[in-house]
C-alpha cells in the first residue's frame, strides 16, 4: 500500500487504491483467489494474531477488495474501509455489529426501505426496539431517545423525500447519549458530503449507486473513523460472511475513479432539469437541494458540496398523470436504482418502498404522487425534452 494521505480528492480517486505488486502493474489486479498459501506455519499463526500484514482467506480480506476499503476510506477521511456485497450487507453489518437484544435505534423514517423493513420485519424478533422519525426535525430526534438507545441511525438526503437531516446537530446529539452515529451516505457519494467530518461515527454506501456508477454491480461500503469502531465492524462483516467478491471490487474501483467527473456533470445536469420541472405547468411541487425554494436549501448549502442529481417531484393530477409520464419516457429508463450514469425514473409508493406500511410511507412523505428521478450524463437537451414529450402526454 502505497502512501498517498497528502493527495486531493481527485488525486485520490485515481491513486487512493494503488497496491505494489511483483509486476508494477498500472491497474489493481481482479486477486481472483479463495485462499492465500502461508510460508509456514509461524507465518500463517503470526496473520492468525494480527501479528503481521497479510492474507488469509478471501471472505476476510483480499488484496482487490482492500485496494477499494483503502480508496474509500481515505475519500471519507475515516481510519478504514469495509467492503460488503450489497448496500444492504454494508446495512446489516452495521445493525449487527452494534445492536443487542434490548437496544433501541432511532432512524430516519424515510430511510432506504429495505433498512427500515429489516429492522421491523427481523432485528424486532431478536429483541431490537425502534423509532422512526422525521430526522429533518431534530426535536424529534431528542424526543425519541429512551435510556436504551443504542444507535442514531440517518439518511441526508433521505430517499426519496430529499429532506436533510443536520450532520452537525445529530453528531452533538449522539455524543450527548453515547449512541453511535451512523450515515448512509449513498445520494451524495464521498464527492458531495463527507458526514465523518461532522461528527458521525460510521459511514455506509450501496457502491450500486454513485461510487461506481455504471449500473453493472451490487456492492456496498462502511467506512469507520475509529479503529476500534473499524474492528467492530470488520468482525460482523467477516462472520456473518457479507464480504465483496474481487471481481465486483475490481469493477467499483474502475468506476470510483471517474465518481468527481461524473458528479459534476450529472448535477449540472440535475440543476438544469430542476429548473425546467419547477417551472413547468404540469409539476404540482419538486425538491431538489439545489432550489432556491427548496426549504432546506441553507443546511444543504452548509453541508453538502452541492446539490446532487437526485429529484423528487410531484404531478398534477397526482398517481393517473405520473404513471402517464412514466410509461411514456423514452430516453429515462423506469427502473429502479440510482447514481449511474443513465437517467433512471422509478415511482417509489409501488416499487422501493412498496414493502412499508401505507400509513407509515405517507407519515414519511412518501406520497403516491412522488416521482423520484436520477440524472445521468447523457446530453441535458435530450432529457430535458424526453420529460418534455411524456409531460405533453398528460
Ligand atoms: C440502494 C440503496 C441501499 C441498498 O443498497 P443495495 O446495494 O441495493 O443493497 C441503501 N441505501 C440507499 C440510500 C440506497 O439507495
Amino acid at each position: 500500500m502505497k502512501d498517498h494521505k497528502n493527495l486531493a480528492f481527485d488525486s485520490l480517486l485515481i491513486h487512493g487504491g494503488d497496491i505494489e505488486d511483483t509486476y508494477g502493474s498500472a491497474v489493481v489486479p481482479i486477486y481472483q483467489t479463495s485462499t492465500f498459501a502461508f510460508k509456514d506455519v509461524n507465518h500463517g499463526a503470526r496473520l492468525f494474531a494480527g501479528e503481521e500484514d497479510g492474507f488469509i482467506y478471501t471472505r476476510i480480506g483480499n488484496p482487490t477488495i482492500s485496494a477499494l476499503e483503502n480508496c474509500v476510506a481515505g475519500l471519507e477521511n475515516g481510519f478504514g474501509g469495509i467492503a460488503t456485497s450489497s448496500g444492504m450487507g454494508a446495512v446489516n453489518s452495521v445493525y449487527l455489529a452494534f445492536l443487542h437484544s434490548g437496544d433501541h435505534i432511532v432512524s430516519t423514517d424515510a430511510v432506504y426501505g429495505p433498512a427500515r423493513v429489516v429492522i421491523e420485519n427481523y432485528y424486532s424478533k431478536l429483541g431490537i426496539e425502534y423509532s422512526y422519525v422525521d430526522t429533518s426535525n431534530i426535536q424529534n430526534i431528542i424526543d425519541a431517545i429512551r435510556p436504551n438507545t443504542k444507535m442514531l441511525y440517518i439518511e441526508t438526503p433521505a430517499n426519496p423525500t430529499i429532506a436533510l437531516t443536520d450532520l452537525k446537530k445529530c453528531a452533538d446529539i449522539a455524543k450527548k447519549n453515547n449512541l453511535v452515529f451512523v450515515v448512509d451516505n449513498t445520494f451524495c457519494s464521498p464527492y458531495l458530503q463527507k458526514p465523518l467530518d461532522f461528527g458521525a461515527d460510521i459511514v455506509l454506501h450501496s457502491v450500486t449507486k454513485f461510487i461506481n456508477g455504471h449500473a453493472d454491480i451490487v456492492g456496498g461500503i462502511i467506512v469507520a473513523k475509529t479503529q476500534e469502531h473499524y474492528k467492530t465492524v470488520r468482525g460482523a462483516m467477516v462472520t456473518m460472511g457479507f464480504n465483496m467478491d474481487p471481481h465486483q471490487a475490481y469493477l467499483v474501483l474502475r468506476g470510483l475513479k471517474t465518481l468527481s467527473i461524473r458528479m459534476d456533470r450529472a448535477q449540472e445536469n440535475a440543476i438544469k432539469v430542476a429548473d425546467f420541472l419547477e417551472n413547468h405547468p404540469k409539476i404540482e411541487w419538486i425538491k431538489y437541494p439545489g432550489l432556491k425554494s427548496f426549504a432546506q436549501y441553507e443546511l444543504a448549502k452548509e453541508q453538502m458540496d452541492g446539490p446532487g442529481a437526485m429529484i423528487s417531484f410531484g404531478v398534477k393530477g397526482g398517481l393517473e398523470a405520473g404513471k402517464i409520464l412514466m410509461n411514456n419516457v423514452k430516453l429515462a429508463l423506469l427502473a429502479v436504482s440510482l447514481g449511474g450514469v443513465e437517467t433512471l425514473i422509478q415511482h417509489p409508493a409501488s416499487m422501493t418502498h412498496s414493502k412499508m406500511a401505507k400509513e407509515a410511507k405517507l407519515k414519511a412523505g412518501i406520497t403516491d404522487e412522488l416521482v423520484r428521478y436520477s440524472v445521468g450524463i447523457e446530453d441535458v437537451n435530450d432529457i430535458i425534452n424526453d420529460l418534455k414529450q411524456a409531460l405533453e402526454k398528460i
